[in-house]
């Protein structure tokens, strides 16, 4: 297999002969005259995760909640595996969903709550028993087989309710801001956790949440939803590091945006002036844009080198004055103000212990970038 037919079976979105699993066509929820979610189309592949991305009220959940029946589309269709869903009930269809609050049973042990849905499907007692077992070494939750999940952590009970929506092996499994009852470093360990178990199951999962490094660390490709549409659909890297507009970019991560007019053209450079910075931004690759178009130009605070002493050659230069520096232990983040009073922010790794010549609050300081190190956004 060369490494070209490798990198499209990994990636099953970049080969168009690939048919999707999921396919969400045109679809619209209406509350009365509100619309939660407006003309979505997606399509989702065998054995990805999904992440579903945006901020309260942008429609994530009410489109999770169509896939897996409880609220129906006022119009479009979705197909999973090459079937309709319209008009089958929630427990007909080939998905399970895995609510947010867990909703374990409190009277029954870990055993038991992940029986139960097998049991009320009629399996024998031996085939139930097989699976609760694989499904608990899978979950690493063998030993706490006879315990309530009041006597469990927060950690534990979110792996019982994973169980619980895997042991009837669903093709999809749904999941509603599935690691948000935990605190930030359970979270930041069980994402790993949720990532191996779905890569040893193959099942397809769409997990809604609002965390987007949360997405970043989880997803095969994530969609953004803004106010009941998705902007954009893509790989983590591909979302960050491209933003195809301004809200991505300021929804992913953080930037700074400078906005500007384009000054000068060509296939291989673009010049953006941007009066509030007082700077002529070199691009040193060709945009799709008009001359003297309006534009933004987007660049992450991490691509910006920062230095005391005036660098020669470089061609995106600013002056500023230390502001505000938050130190987080494995980054600082620095905020210059620059002569006419716009703020940028750039973050440097903490590479050495000592802060032996660091720089430091009211530091008069130069800052610069790589003409590939920004985004220019049109929209
Ligand atoms: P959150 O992260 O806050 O849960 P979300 O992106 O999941 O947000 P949804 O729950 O999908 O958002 O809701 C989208 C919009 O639809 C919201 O404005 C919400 O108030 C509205 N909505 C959801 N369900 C109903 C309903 N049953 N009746 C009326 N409006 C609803």
């Amino acid at each position: 297999m060369n490494e070209q037919t490798c990198v499209i079976d990994d990636k099953p979105w970049l080969d168009a002969r690939q048919p999707p699993f999921i396919r969400i066509k045109n679809v619209t929820k209406k509350f009365g005259d509100f619309i939660a979610v407006n003309n979505v189309s997606l399509d989702i592949y065998r054995s990805e995760l999904f992440c579903l991305l945006g901020g309260s009220g942008c429609g994530k959940s009410t489109l999770l909640r169509m896939l897996s029946g409880f609220e129906l589309p006022t119009s479009g269709s979705i197909e999973i595996d090459g079937q309709d869903m319209a008009g089958l009930p929630p427990h007909a269809r080939p998905t399970n969903m895995m609510f947010q609050s867990y909703a374990l049973f409190p009277h029954m042990n870990v055993e038991k709550n992940i029986a139960y849905g097998l049991q009320r499907d009629g399996l024998n007692r031996q085939e139930v028993k097989q699976r609760v077992q694989e499904i608990l070494t899978l979950v690493q939750l063998q030993d706490f087989a006879k315990r309530k999940p009041s006597q469990l952590s927060g950690g534990q009970r979110q792996r019982v309710a994973l169980a619980r929506s895997l042991v009837k092996k669903p093709k999809v499994l749904l999941l509603d801001e599935p690691l948000a009852a935990l605190d930030k470093k359970l979270r930041e360990e069980t994402q790993f956790e949720l990532v191996n178990i779905q890569e040893s199951l193959g099942v397809t999962f769409i997990v809604v949440t609002h965390d987007q490094e949360e997405a970043m660390t989880l997803s095969t490709r994530l969609g953004v939803m803004d106010a009941g549409e998705i902007v954009q659909i893509g790989e983590p890297r591909e979302v960050y590091e491209y933003p195809g507009n301004r809200f991505v970019a300021d929804f992913i991560g953080s930037v700074n945006i400078f906005d500007g007019r384009v000054i000068e053209e060509d296939t291989n450079f673009v010049i953006i002036r941007s009066e509030e910075a007082k700077i002529d931004i070199h691009v040193s690759h060709g945009v799709s844009c008009t001359p003297s178009q309006k534009v933004s130009y987007a660049i992450r605070p991490e691509k910006i080198q920062m230095c005391l002493k005036k660098p020669k050659n470089v061609k995106n230069l600013l002056k500023g004055r230390v502001n505000e520096i938050a130190y987080m232990g494995n980054l600082s983040v620095y905020q210059i103000e620059l002569e006419g009073g716009k703020r940028v922010r750039v973050t440097q790794p903490n590479t050495i212990r000592s802060d032996e010549g660091a720089i430091t609050w009211e530091d008069e300081v130069y800052l610069w970038w790589d003409g590939a190190a920004g985004v220019v956004l049109t929209s």
